[in-house]
């Protein structure tokens, strides 16, 4: 099965959890149709009799069901996956899937229900992969809590409201990645009752992620906002347009230039509100093909803001509306690299000129959507932002001297120690808060 038949098969199997809540696997799923024949009736005597004996009896299954408790995975929640999980090597050696759940609570007048617990299962040998309750859980939830709601906000999902579960699964070492997975998704009614979801299934695309070369050159960068984070703002931006729900920005990272010491500014720039993109490592510098490939879309002639400056809100949920200056190169059919906030001028490659693995395409800038200087570096199955799927990639070989975040790159005190052996990191993709560096020599590895 290709991934786009998986896909196919993932939007397939999910619209039929719309009408016949828990099908799967409840035969007595066909009560919720006869309810919604009988509310529709004309309200004759005889009918209203029929509609008594009917009521009786829907109420008698609906006892019978609420008997039986969870086993009966009733809860009228629609479970829909709209991009299969990809298997991918993370740079900590574990083979990790990234996918969305998106819930609905489907009903105008079920009430609110609070999702309590979340399994994952190998969908062929019902072996448990994951269980998600309680903060970790919630820490997975979109929308997220407003400030100062308390505890648990964030998994109530209103009558009629939607809410997405980020999922983030380590599959053990040693271990064949599942063909499906299954879900269990237990709710806790207004009235204290536990209803559940028992089915969920998502298909797996197993095959092997796309290989790239560097993206800059040397080190360090540190990979922020990056993949593994299911509260970035790449990760969790789900883009609704045109029809249609999308996460261009799944496996996103944000490449910011650091110093030996961590240090994204140099020492003696002040207050970094004041500081200038020349003090800054990583500005300036290289940004490099990923593969061979064409330039399927450019853009040059959009300022760099001023580091850490407001700015206004995007124009756009589009590559012209957030990358400022960008190349999205093509580099295999359905798979395309996505580089945004490239310096004022400096974007070299034209939209149909063909490019090779290695060759410069601009320079780290800070135009767009950008707080300071960085290469946001994303691949995706379309050339456009929106309407894309965010796929995963790993590169060829890279270092990863540590972790080290943000905050701390832009704390003039802190201060990173390269861990003592740093090996080589072969045909993996690096993860949120990593520290990595490039060989300066961009072609693959024998
Ligand atoms: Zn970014």
């Amino acid at each position: 099965m290709t991934n786009r038949q998986r896909n196919q098969q993932n939007r397939a199997d999910c619209r039929a959890l719309v009408y016949f809540p828990g099908w799967a696997n409840d035969p007595t799923g066909d009560s919720i149709v006869m309810d919604a024949t009988e509310s529709a009736e004309v309200g004759t005597l005889a009918n209203r009799s029929m509609r008594m004996i009917a009521r009786l009896l829907f109420s008698i299954m609906v006892t019978g069901a609420a008997s039986a408790s969870a086993q009966d995975a009733m809860a009228p929640v629609e479970v829909r996956n709209t991009w299969a999980p990809q298997v991918v090597t993370g740079s900590d050696g574990v083979v990790h899937l990234a996918y969305e759940l998106h819930l609905l609570n489907f009903y105008g007048d079920t009430g609110v229900l609070q999702l309590r617990h979340v399994g994952v299962f190998d969908g062929t040998s019902k072996r448990s992969l994951a269980t998600f309750e309680g903060p970790a859980l919630e820490a997975m939830m979109s929308p997220h809590a407003p400030e100062g709601a308390k505890v648990g906000a964030a998994l109530s999902i209103k009558s009629g409201a939607q809410a997405t579960v980020f999922i983030w699964l380590d599959l053990p070492k040693g271990t064949t990645p599942p063909a499906t997975l299954r879900h269990r998704l237990e709710f806790e009614t207004a009235k204290g009752t536990t209803t559940s979801v028992d089915g969920a299934r998502v298909y797996v695309d197993t095959s092997s992620p796309v290989v790239l070369g560097a993206p800059l050159r040397g080190g360090f960068w540190v990979a922020t906002e990056g993949p593994g984070n299911s509260r970035s703002h790449h990760w969790g931006s789900t883009v609704v347009v045109n029809g249609q729900l999308t996460v261009p920005q799944r496996y996103a990272v944000d490449l910011i230039g650091v110093d030996a010491g961590g240090h994204a500014v140099r020492a003696g720039a002040g207050d970094l509100r004041q500081s200038k993109h020349a003090d800054w490592i990583g500005f300036g510098a290289d940004v490099l093909a990923v593969a061979d490939g064409m330039g399927r879309s450019t853009h040059d002639g959009a300022v760099d803001h001023p580091p850490l400056s407001p700015q206004d809100e995007p124009a756009s949920l589009t590559a012209d509306g957030l990358y400022g200056n960008y190349v999205v190169l093509e580099i295999s059919p359905h798979v395309f690299a996505h580089y945004a906030h490239l310096q004022h001028g400096s974007v070299v490659v034209k939209a149909g000129q063909h490019v090779h693995r290695g060759d410069v395409l601009g320079h780290v800038g800070q135009s767009g959507n950008s707080g300071g200087p960085h290469l946001h570096f994303q691949v995706s199955n379309a050339p456009t932002f929106e309407g894309s799927e965010g796929i995963p990639f790993v590169f060829d070989h890279f270092t990863r001297p540590g972790i080290w975040s943000v905050n701390q790159a832009i704390d003039s005190k802190a201060v990173f120690h390269a861990t003592s052996k740093i090996g080589m990191h072969r045909k993996e993709m690096p993860l949120d808060n990593d520290v990595i560096g490039f060989s300066t020599d961009p072609r693959p590895s024998k």
